[in-house]
Protein backbone atom coordinates (compact mmCIF):
# COMPACT_ATOMS: atom_id res chain seq x y z
CA UNK A 1 0.00 0.00 0.00
CA UNK A 2 1.29 3.47 -0.89
CA UNK A 3 1.87 5.99 1.96
CA UNK A 4 -0.48 8.97 1.78
CA UNK A 5 0.87 12.33 3.29
CA UNK A 6 -1.11 13.34 6.04
CA UNK A 7 -2.34 16.44 4.70
CA UNK A 8 -4.14 14.83 1.76
CA UNK A 9 -5.20 11.83 4.05
CA UNK A 10 -6.72 14.22 6.33
CA UNK A 11 -7.88 16.72 4.44
CA UNK A 12 -11.40 18.14 5.20
CA UNK A 13 -14.37 16.70 3.53
CA UNK A 14 -16.75 18.83 5.29
CA UNK A 15 -16.96 22.16 6.79
CA UNK A 16 -16.86 20.44 10.38
CA UNK A 17 -13.96 19.15 9.92
CA UNK A 18 -12.03 22.97 8.78
CA UNK A 19 -9.77 24.07 11.66
CA UNK A 20 -9.56 27.41 12.83
CA UNK A 21 -12.07 29.57 10.38
CA UNK A 22 -14.90 29.45 11.88
CA UNK A 23 -16.33 32.83 10.82
CA UNK A 24 -15.81 32.01 7.50
CA UNK A 25 -17.37 28.80 7.52
CA UNK A 26 -20.39 29.59 9.55
CA UNK A 27 -20.80 32.85 6.72
CA UNK A 28 -20.28 30.01 3.65
CA UNK A 29 -22.59 27.59 5.51
CA UNK A 30 -25.23 30.24 5.98
CA UNK A 31 -25.40 31.09 2.38
CA UNK A 32 -25.55 27.61 1.27
CA UNK A 33 -28.65 26.96 3.52
CA UNK A 34 -30.55 30.20 2.36
CA UNK A 35 -29.79 29.99 -1.16
CA UNK A 36 -28.10 33.22 -1.16
CA UNK A 37 -24.87 32.51 -3.18
CA UNK A 38 -22.43 34.64 -4.25
CA UNK A 39 -20.73 34.85 -7.74
CA UNK A 40 -17.01 36.02 -7.26
CA UNK A 41 -15.64 35.11 -3.98
CA UNK A 42 -11.40 36.25 -3.04
CA UNK A 43 -10.02 34.26 -0.68
CA UNK A 44 -6.68 35.50 1.20
CA UNK A 45 -4.50 34.39 3.59
CA UNK A 46 -1.11 32.87 4.15
CA UNK A 47 -0.02 29.59 2.71
CA UNK A 48 -1.70 26.00 4.36
CA UNK A 49 -4.71 28.14 6.37
CA UNK A 50 -7.28 26.29 4.34
CA UNK A 51 -8.23 28.33 1.19
CA UNK A 52 -8.52 25.44 -1.18
CA UNK A 53 -9.33 23.32 1.09
CA UNK A 54 -12.70 25.03 2.00
CA UNK A 55 -12.95 26.34 -2.35
CA UNK A 56 -13.56 22.77 -2.71
CA UNK A 57 -15.88 21.91 0.51
CA UNK A 58 -17.90 24.98 -0.92
CA UNK A 59 -18.08 23.52 -4.63
CA UNK A 60 -19.36 20.16 -3.07
CA UNK A 61 -22.11 21.73 -0.95
CA UNK A 62 -23.32 23.89 -4.14
CA UNK A 63 -23.63 20.68 -5.99
CA UNK A 64 -24.79 18.22 -3.41
CA UNK A 65 -28.25 16.69 -3.70
CA UNK A 66 -28.76 16.49 0.18
CA UNK A 67 -26.68 19.26 1.95
CA UNK A 68 -26.64 18.36 5.49
CA UNK A 69 -26.51 22.05 7.33
CA UNK A 70 -24.67 23.30 4.38
CA UNK A 71 -22.02 20.60 4.44
CA UNK A 72 -21.76 18.62 1.56
CA UNK A 73 -23.46 15.13 1.91
CA UNK A 74 -20.28 13.16 0.62
CA UNK A 75 -22.60 10.26 -1.02
CA UNK A 76 -24.55 11.46 -4.18
CA UNK A 77 -22.89 11.36 -7.41
CA UNK A 78 -21.90 15.24 -7.64
CA UNK A 79 -19.98 15.07 -4.07
CA UNK A 80 -18.25 11.51 -5.26
CA UNK A 81 -17.52 13.05 -8.81
CA UNK A 82 -15.86 16.00 -6.85
CA UNK A 83 -14.32 13.91 -4.68
CA UNK A 84 -12.79 11.47 -7.14
CA UNK A 85 -11.50 14.34 -9.12
CA UNK A 86 -13.62 13.83 -11.88
CA UNK A 87 -16.39 16.23 -11.87
CA UNK A 88 -16.42 18.40 -15.04
CA UNK A 89 -18.38 21.20 -12.53
CA UNK A 90 -15.61 22.22 -10.43
CA UNK A 91 -12.34 23.23 -12.55
CA UNK A 92 -9.01 24.38 -10.53
CA UNK A 93 -6.66 26.26 -12.09
CA UNK A 94 -3.21 27.39 -11.07
CA UNK A 95 -2.57 31.02 -12.34
CA UNK A 96 0.89 30.67 -11.01
CA UNK A 97 1.45 28.46 -14.40
CA UNK A 98 -1.66 29.43 -16.36
CA UNK A 99 -1.11 33.64 -16.04
CA UNK A 100 -1.69 34.71 -19.28
CA UNK A 101 -4.60 36.10 -21.19
CA UNK A 102 -4.88 33.36 -23.50
CA UNK A 103 -5.53 31.17 -20.46
CA UNK A 104 -8.07 33.29 -19.05
CA UNK A 105 -9.56 33.53 -22.39
CA UNK A 106 -10.23 29.55 -22.82
CA UNK A 107 -11.80 29.98 -19.08
CA UNK A 108 -14.54 32.29 -20.36
CA UNK A 109 -14.88 30.40 -23.73
CA UNK A 110 -15.99 27.67 -21.34
CA UNK A 111 -17.79 29.62 -19.15
CA UNK A 112 -20.40 30.07 -21.67
CA UNK A 113 -21.64 26.51 -21.62
CA UNK A 114 -23.94 25.47 -18.96
CA UNK A 115 -22.94 22.59 -16.66
CA UNK A 116 -24.23 19.21 -18.21
CA UNK A 117 -25.55 17.76 -15.05
CA UNK A 118 -25.62 19.40 -11.28
CA UNK A 119 -26.37 23.11 -10.79
CA UNK A 120 -22.99 24.84 -10.53
CA UNK A 121 -19.44 25.15 -12.42
CA UNK A 122 -17.05 26.39 -9.81
CA UNK A 123 -14.16 27.98 -10.91
CA UNK A 124 -11.15 28.10 -8.32
CA UNK A 125 -8.41 30.42 -9.30
CA UNK A 126 -5.57 29.49 -6.79
CA UNK A 127 -2.63 32.23 -6.51
CA UNK A 128 -4.68 34.39 -8.40
CA UNK A 129 -1.95 37.13 -7.66
CA UNK A 130 0.18 35.59 -10.16
CA UNK A 131 -2.18 36.50 -13.04
CA UNK A 132 -0.74 39.31 -15.98
CA UNK A 133 -2.29 42.82 -16.17
CA UNK A 134 -3.68 41.36 -19.36
CA UNK A 135 -5.47 38.12 -18.02
CA UNK A 136 -7.19 39.96 -14.90
CA UNK A 137 -8.60 42.62 -17.73
CA UNK A 138 -9.50 39.42 -19.10
CA UNK A 139 -11.50 38.24 -16.59
CA UNK A 140 -13.11 41.23 -15.20
CA UNK A 141 -15.81 41.68 -17.25
CA UNK A 142 -16.86 37.80 -16.83
CA UNK A 143 -16.91 38.50 -13.12
CA UNK A 144 -18.97 41.24 -13.25
CA UNK A 145 -21.79 39.33 -14.89
CA UNK A 146 -21.11 35.58 -14.61
CA UNK A 147 -23.89 33.40 -15.92
CA UNK A 148 -25.83 32.47 -13.15
CA UNK A 149 -24.71 28.85 -13.12
CA UNK A 150 -20.89 29.85 -12.40
CA UNK A 151 -19.39 30.80 -9.38
CA UNK A 152 -15.46 31.97 -9.33
CA UNK A 153 -13.48 31.34 -5.82
CA UNK A 154 -10.03 33.40 -6.46
CA UNK A 155 -7.50 32.19 -3.65
CA UNK A 156 -3.90 34.19 -2.93
CA UNK A 157 -1.48 34.74 -0.74
CA UNK A 158 -0.62 38.70 -1.62
CA UNK A 159 -3.86 40.28 -1.83
CA UNK A 160 -2.06 43.39 -2.00
CA UNK A 161 -1.52 42.68 -5.31
CA UNK A 162 -5.22 41.91 -6.97
CA UNK A 163 -6.83 45.32 -8.87
CA UNK A 164 -8.74 47.24 -6.91
CA UNK A 165 -11.07 46.25 -9.96
CA UNK A 166 -10.90 42.99 -8.76
CA UNK A 167 -11.48 43.43 -4.83
CA UNK A 168 -14.74 45.54 -5.72
CA UNK A 169 -16.33 42.63 -7.48
CA UNK A 170 -15.65 39.61 -5.12
CA UNK A 171 -16.88 38.87 -1.20
CA UNK A 172 -13.81 38.67 0.26
CA UNK A 173 -12.36 36.30 3.45
CA UNK A 174 -9.37 36.85 5.06
CA UNK A 175 -8.37 33.77 6.25
CA UNK A 176 -6.18 33.62 9.76
CA UNK A 177 -3.27 31.75 11.15
CA UNK A 178 -4.58 28.94 12.86
CA UNK A 179 -3.31 29.39 16.68
CA UNK A 180 -0.82 26.51 17.99
CA UNK A 181 -3.86 25.27 20.23
CA UNK A 182 -5.87 24.41 17.23
CA UNK A 183 -3.45 23.14 15.16
CA UNK A 184 -2.00 20.80 17.78
CA UNK A 185 -5.32 19.69 19.34
CA UNK A 186 -6.04 18.63 15.36
CA UNK A 187 -2.39 16.93 15.14
CA UNK A 188 -3.57 15.02 18.70
CA UNK A 189 -6.57 13.65 16.98
CA UNK A 190 -5.48 12.53 13.54
CA UNK A 191 -2.31 11.30 15.59
CA UNK A 192 -4.96 8.81 17.72
CA UNK A 193 -6.94 8.02 14.56
CA UNK A 194 -3.46 7.06 12.88
CA UNK A 195 -2.60 5.37 15.99
CA UNK A 196 1.06 6.94 16.12
CA UNK A 197 1.80 7.41 19.44
CA UNK A 198 3.32 10.78 20.30
CA UNK A 199 4.05 12.95 23.17
CA UNK A 200 2.19 15.79 23.54
CA UNK A 201 4.63 18.32 24.19
CA UNK A 202 6.02 17.49 20.72
CA UNK A 203 2.53 17.77 18.89
CA UNK A 204 2.87 21.18 20.32
CA UNK A 205 6.03 22.00 19.50
CA UNK A 206 5.33 21.04 16.17
CA UNK A 207 2.29 23.28 15.72
CA UNK A 208 4.50 26.13 17.26
CA UNK A 209 6.80 25.83 13.94
CA UNK A 210 4.18 25.54 11.31
CA UNK A 211 3.32 29.30 12.26
CA UNK A 212 -0.03 29.33 11.58
CA UNK A 213 0.00 26.78 8.91
CA UNK A 214 -2.44 23.21 9.29
CA UNK A 215 -0.43 21.93 6.26
CA UNK A 216 2.71 23.16 7.22
CA UNK A 217 1.87 21.24 10.35
CA UNK A 218 1.10 18.28 9.00
CA UNK A 219 3.56 17.84 6.97
CA UNK A 220 6.33 18.28 9.47
CA UNK A 221 4.29 15.95 11.57
CA UNK A 222 4.78 13.56 8.42
CA UNK A 223 8.36 14.39 8.76
CA UNK A 224 9.06 13.46 12.07
CA UNK A 225 7.43 10.48 12.13
CA UNK A 226 9.11 8.96 8.86
CA UNK A 227 12.76 10.01 10.68
CA UNK A 228 11.55 7.42 13.75
CA UNK A 229 9.23 5.02 11.58
CA UNK A 230 7.52 3.15 14.08
CA UNK A 231 8.86 4.63 17.13
CA UNK A 232 7.31 6.72 19.71
CA UNK A 233 7.74 10.20 18.83
CA UNK A 234 9.29 12.26 21.84
CA UNK A 235 9.31 15.55 22.35
CA UNK A 236 13.29 15.11 22.34
CA UNK A 237 13.18 13.52 18.70
CA UNK A 238 10.55 16.30 17.55
CA UNK A 239 13.22 18.79 18.13
CA UNK A 240 16.63 16.79 16.49
CA UNK A 241 14.06 16.85 13.42
CA UNK A 242 12.75 19.91 12.86
CA UNK A 243 15.31 22.41 14.67
CA UNK A 244 17.40 22.34 11.65
CA UNK A 245 19.63 25.09 12.90
CA UNK A 246 22.54 23.90 14.39
CA UNK A 247 23.41 25.43 17.86
CA UNK A 248 26.79 24.22 18.11
CA UNK A 249 28.35 26.62 15.98
CA UNK A 250 26.96 29.77 17.97
CA UNK A 251 27.80 27.68 21.17
CA UNK A 252 31.94 27.53 19.72
CA UNK A 253 31.51 31.07 18.52
CA UNK A 254 30.27 32.00 22.41
CA UNK A 255 32.91 30.29 24.49
CA UNK A 256 36.02 31.97 21.75
CA UNK A 257 34.28 35.24 22.59
CA UNK A 258 34.18 34.67 25.93
CA UNK A 259 37.82 33.30 26.31
CA UNK A 260 38.48 36.73 24.58
CA UNK A 261 39.96 34.53 21.39
CA UNK A 262 40.31 36.74 18.70
CA UNK A 263 42.28 34.26 16.33
CA UNK A 264 39.62 31.34 17.23
CA UNK A 265 36.85 33.60 16.37
CA UNK A 266 38.09 34.97 13.11
CA UNK A 267 39.05 31.34 12.03
CA UNK A 268 35.70 30.18 12.99
CA UNK A 269 34.38 32.71 10.97
CA UNK A 270 36.30 31.96 8.04
CA UNK A 271 34.77 28.10 8.56
CA UNK A 272 31.28 29.69 8.98
CA UNK A 273 31.56 31.94 5.17
CA UNK A 274 33.12 28.38 4.21
CA UNK A 275 30.09 26.73 4.54
CA UNK A 276 28.20 29.12 2.37
CA UNK A 277 26.27 30.79 5.58
CA UNK A 278 24.95 33.93 5.19
CA UNK A 279 25.88 36.32 7.63
CA UNK A 280 23.42 38.56 7.90
CA UNK A 281 20.90 35.36 9.53
CA UNK A 282 24.43 34.05 11.33
CA UNK A 283 24.10 37.51 12.86
CA UNK A 284 20.28 36.91 14.00
CA UNK A 285 20.41 33.67 14.76
CA UNK A 286 23.78 33.91 17.10
CA UNK A 287 21.55 37.04 18.87
CA UNK A 288 18.68 35.00 19.65
CA UNK A 289 21.44 32.22 21.01
CA UNK A 290 22.11 35.07 23.40
CA UNK A 291 19.02 35.83 24.24
CA UNK A 292 18.31 32.20 25.33
CA UNK A 293 21.39 32.30 27.47
CA UNK A 294 20.19 35.81 28.92
CA UNK A 295 16.89 34.14 30.23
CA UNK A 296 18.47 31.16 31.56
CA UNK A 297 20.75 33.45 33.51
CA UNK A 298 18.20 35.06 34.55
CA UNK A 299 15.60 32.29 35.52
CA UNK A 300 15.54 31.30 39.43
CA UNK A 301 16.62 27.80 38.86
CA UNK A 302 17.99 25.94 35.30
CA UNK A 303 15.37 22.98 35.33
CA UNK A 304 13.11 21.13 32.77
CA UNK A 305 10.67 24.51 32.74
CA UNK A 306 13.55 26.56 31.42
CA UNK A 307 14.38 23.80 29.28
CA UNK A 308 10.25 24.08 28.16
CA UNK A 309 10.28 27.85 27.74
CA UNK A 310 13.59 27.96 25.57
CA UNK A 311 12.48 24.84 23.46
CA UNK A 312 16.14 22.99 23.51
CA UNK A 313 17.08 19.74 23.33
CA UNK A 314 19.06 18.48 26.53
CA UNK A 315 22.12 18.46 25.19
CA UNK A 316 21.83 21.88 24.30
CA UNK A 317 20.37 22.83 27.47
CA UNK A 318 23.17 21.49 29.02
CA UNK A 319 25.98 23.70 27.11
CA UNK A 320 23.51 26.25 27.91
CA UNK A 321 23.57 26.12 31.31
CA UNK A 322 27.34 25.75 31.35
CA UNK A 323 28.18 28.85 29.40
CA UNK A 324 25.66 30.96 31.64
CA UNK A 325 28.16 30.20 34.21
CA UNK A 326 31.13 31.41 32.88
CA UNK A 327 29.45 35.04 31.98
CA UNK A 328 27.77 37.70 34.18
CA UNK A 329 24.12 39.06 32.71
CA UNK A 330 25.78 42.33 32.24
CA UNK A 331 28.49 41.05 29.33
CA UNK A 332 25.40 39.19 28.01
CA UNK A 333 23.41 42.17 27.90
CA UNK A 334 26.42 43.90 26.45
CA UNK A 335 26.97 41.13 23.69
CA UNK A 336 23.14 41.37 23.10
CA UNK A 337 23.08 45.17 22.05
CA UNK A 338 26.39 45.35 20.08
CA UNK A 339 25.28 41.89 18.04
CA UNK A 340 21.85 43.31 17.47
CA UNK A 341 23.07 46.85 16.57
CA UNK A 342 25.19 45.13 14.38
CA UNK A 343 22.42 43.13 12.63
CA UNK A 344 20.71 46.53 11.75
CA UNK A 345 24.11 47.94 10.24
CA UNK A 346 24.73 44.27 8.15
CA UNK A 347 21.32 44.98 6.09
CA UNK A 348 22.77 48.11 4.42
CA UNK A 349 26.24 47.14 3.78
CA UNK A 350 28.05 45.10 1.46
CA UNK A 351 30.70 44.78 4.07
CA UNK A 352 29.60 42.23 6.34
CA UNK A 353 32.19 40.20 6.84
CA UNK A 354 34.36 43.29 7.85
CA UNK A 355 31.39 44.67 10.07
CA UNK A 356 31.23 41.36 11.52
CA UNK A 357 34.89 40.82 11.89
CA UNK A 358 34.97 43.97 13.62
CA UNK A 359 32.26 43.38 15.86
CA UNK A 360 34.07 40.25 17.02
CA UNK A 361 37.26 42.18 18.02
CA UNK A 362 35.31 44.57 19.55
CA UNK A 363 33.58 42.15 22.10
CA UNK A 364 36.81 40.53 22.73
CA UNK A 365 38.37 43.62 23.61
CA UNK A 366 36.08 45.62 25.99
CA UNK A 367 38.95 47.84 26.90
CA UNK A 368 38.67 49.73 22.95
CA UNK A 369 34.65 50.57 23.03
CA UNK A 370 34.30 54.50 23.43
CA UNK A 371 30.75 53.87 25.06
CA UNK A 372 30.61 55.55 28.53
CA UNK A 373 30.71 52.27 30.50
CA UNK A 374 34.30 51.69 29.37
CA UNK A 375 35.27 55.24 29.50
CA UNK A 376 34.25 55.86 33.07
CA UNK A 377 36.01 52.38 33.72
CA UNK A 378 38.99 53.83 33.12
CA UNK A 379 39.25 56.62 33.96
CA UNK A 380 38.45 55.01 37.43
CA UNK A 381 41.90 53.02 36.89
CA UNK A 382 43.69 56.66 36.21
CA UNK A 383 41.89 58.16 39.21
CA UNK A 384 43.51 54.83 41.15
CA UNK A 385 46.55 55.15 39.48
CA UNK A 386 47.38 58.89 40.71
CA UNK A 387 46.50 58.55 43.70
CA UNK A 388 48.74 55.59 45.00
CA UNK A 389 51.62 57.01 42.68
CA UNK A 390 51.56 53.77 40.68
CA UNK A 391 53.27 54.54 37.92
CA UNK A 392 55.81 52.72 35.80
CA UNK A 393 57.95 54.51 33.08
CA UNK A 394 58.30 52.19 30.61
CA UNK A 395 61.93 52.16 28.69
CA UNK A 396 60.41 51.53 25.56
CA UNK A 397 60.23 54.19 23.26
CA UNK A 398 56.90 56.08 23.81
CA UNK A 399 55.92 55.03 20.14
CA UNK A 400 56.06 51.57 20.41
CA UNK A 401 53.99 51.85 23.83
CA UNK A 402 50.67 49.82 23.91
CA UNK A 403 48.34 52.96 23.96
CA UNK A 404 45.46 51.39 25.43
CA UNK A 405 44.62 51.61 28.65
CA UNK A 406 43.20 48.55 30.54
CA UNK A 407 40.03 47.93 32.71
CA UNK A 408 40.71 46.18 35.24
CA UNK A 409 37.56 44.27 34.39
CA UNK A 410 37.02 40.72 34.47
CA UNK A 411 38.10 38.47 31.23
CA UNK A 412 40.03 40.96 30.03
CA UNK A 413 43.46 39.99 28.80
CA UNK A 414 47.06 42.29 29.16
CA UNK A 415 47.33 44.46 26.36
CA UNK A 416 49.66 42.54 23.66
CA UNK A 417 53.01 43.45 24.18
CA UNK A 418 54.58 46.33 22.22
CA UNK A 419 56.36 44.98 19.03
CA UNK A 420 60.03 44.45 18.33
CA UNK A 421 61.92 45.33 14.67
CA UNK A 422 61.64 41.95 14.17
CA UNK A 423 57.88 42.28 14.41
CA UNK A 424 57.42 45.06 12.35
CA UNK A 425 59.84 42.92 9.32
CA UNK A 426 57.38 40.03 9.95
CA UNK A 427 54.44 42.44 9.12
CA UNK A 428 56.60 43.94 6.00
CA UNK A 429 57.47 40.19 4.31
CA UNK A 430 54.43 38.58 5.60
CA UNK A 431 51.95 41.65 3.62
CA UNK A 432 50.58 39.38 1.17
CA UNK A 433 49.15 36.60 3.24
CA UNK A 434 48.03 38.95 5.60
CA UNK A 435 46.47 40.92 3.42
CA UNK A 436 44.30 37.62 2.66
CA UNK A 437 43.53 38.13 6.59
CA UNK A 438 40.95 41.26 5.09
CA UNK A 439 38.41 41.62 2.76
CA UNK A 440 36.45 44.53 0.73
CA UNK A 441 38.13 47.71 -0.59
CA UNK A 442 41.21 47.68 1.79
CA UNK A 443 42.31 44.61 0.14
CA UNK A 444 43.87 45.92 -3.16
CA UNK A 445 44.44 49.01 -0.89
CA UNK A 446 46.78 47.34 1.13
CA UNK A 447 48.05 45.04 -1.89
CA UNK A 448 49.27 48.04 -3.81
CA UNK A 449 50.66 49.34 -0.52
CA UNK A 450 54.50 49.85 0.13
CA UNK A 451 55.71 49.23 3.92
CA UNK A 452 58.49 49.59 5.71
CA UNK A 453 59.98 50.18 9.60
CA UNK A 454 59.94 53.89 9.88
CA UNK A 455 62.93 55.78 12.14
CA UNK A 456 61.09 55.84 15.27
CA UNK A 457 60.38 52.21 15.34
CA UNK A 458 57.10 52.59 13.94
CA UNK A 459 55.23 50.41 10.64
CA UNK A 460 55.08 52.97 7.48
CA UNK A 461 52.21 52.19 5.08
CA UNK A 462 53.00 53.93 1.77
CA UNK A 463 49.48 53.98 0.19
CA UNK A 464 49.85 53.66 -3.87
CA UNK A 465 47.08 56.55 -4.25
CA UNK A 466 45.43 59.10 -2.05
CA UNK A 467 42.33 57.58 -2.36
CA UNK A 468 43.68 54.65 -0.99
CA UNK A 469 45.51 56.63 1.91
CA UNK A 470 42.28 58.33 2.93
CA UNK A 471 40.53 54.84 2.77
CA UNK A 472 43.14 53.45 5.29
CA UNK A 473 42.92 56.18 7.46
CA UNK A 474 39.07 55.80 8.21
CA UNK A 475 39.00 55.15 11.51
CA UNK A 476 37.32 51.75 11.47
CA UNK A 477 39.82 50.48 8.93
CA UNK A 478 42.75 52.08 11.41
CA UNK A 479 40.87 49.34 14.04
CA UNK A 480 41.21 46.39 12.11
CA UNK A 481 44.18 47.04 10.48
CA UNK A 482 45.59 47.45 14.42
CA UNK A 483 43.97 43.97 15.24
CA UNK A 484 45.16 42.49 12.02
CA UNK A 485 48.72 43.49 13.04
CA UNK A 486 48.31 41.98 16.51
CA UNK A 487 46.82 38.58 15.80
CA UNK A 488 49.77 38.24 12.72
CA UNK A 489 52.59 39.15 15.27
CA UNK A 490 50.88 38.84 18.99
CA UNK A 491 52.15 42.38 19.44
CA UNK A 492 50.92 45.67 19.64
CA UNK A 493 52.20 47.26 16.47
CA UNK A 494 52.61 51.05 16.05
CA UNK A 495 51.59 52.30 12.19
CA UNK A 496 51.31 55.51 10.06
CA UNK A 497 49.26 55.36 6.81
CA UNK A 498 51.02 57.31 4.71
CA UNK A 499 49.79 58.67 1.13
CA UNK A 500 52.12 58.88 -2.13
CA UNK A 501 52.47 62.61 -1.80
CA UNK A 502 54.11 61.79 1.95
CA UNK A 503 57.31 59.95 0.51
CA UNK A 504 58.78 63.38 -1.18
CA UNK A 505 58.15 65.11 2.05
CA UNK A 506 61.73 66.20 3.11
CA UNK A 507 63.21 68.03 0.55
CA UNK A 508 65.20 70.73 1.68
CA UNK A 509 62.63 73.37 1.91
CA UNK A 510 60.42 71.19 4.39
CA UNK A 511 63.25 70.62 5.92
CA UNK A 512 64.11 74.65 7.28
CA UNK A 513 60.53 74.77 8.08
CA UNK A 514 60.35 71.82 10.08
CA UNK A 515 63.46 72.90 11.98
CA UNK A 516 62.34 76.67 12.10
CA UNK A 517 59.00 75.32 13.75
CA UNK A 518 61.03 72.46 16.18
CA UNK A 519 63.38 75.54 17.16
CA UNK A 520 66.13 72.12 16.81
CA UNK A 521 68.26 71.12 13.75
CA UNK A 522 66.66 67.96 12.02
CA UNK A 523 68.94 65.12 10.82
CA UNK A 524 67.36 63.03 7.71
CA UNK A 525 68.91 59.35 8.90
ZN1 LIG B 1 -23.80 15.28 -1.84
Amino acid sequence: MSYTALYRKFRPAVFEDVKGQDHIVSTLKNQIKTGRIGHAYLFCGTRGTGKTTIAKIFAKSVNCENPVEGSPCGECPSCKAIADGASMNVIEIDAASNNGVDNIREIIEEVAYSPVDGKYKVYIIDEVHMLSAGAFNALLKTLEEPPKYVIFILATTEVQKIPITVLSRCQRYDFKRISIETIADRLKELTTIEKADVEDKALKYIAKTADGSMRDALSLLDQCLAFHYGEALTYEMALNVLGSVDVTVFSQMLRLIIEDNIIGCIELLEKIVMQGRELTNFVTDFTWYLRNLMLLKSFDSADESAQDALEMSKEHFERLKEEAQMVDINTIFRYISVFSELSNKMKYSSQKRILLEMTLIKVCRPQMEIDTESILERVRVLEKKLESGDFVVSAQPAAAQAPVAQAPKKNVKPAAEAALPEDIDKIATGWKSLCQMVDGLMKPAMLKAERYMGPDGKLIINAATALDEKLLSQEDHQVALDEIFTQFTGKKVPFIVKGPADTAIFDSGDLVELQSRLGMSVEIE
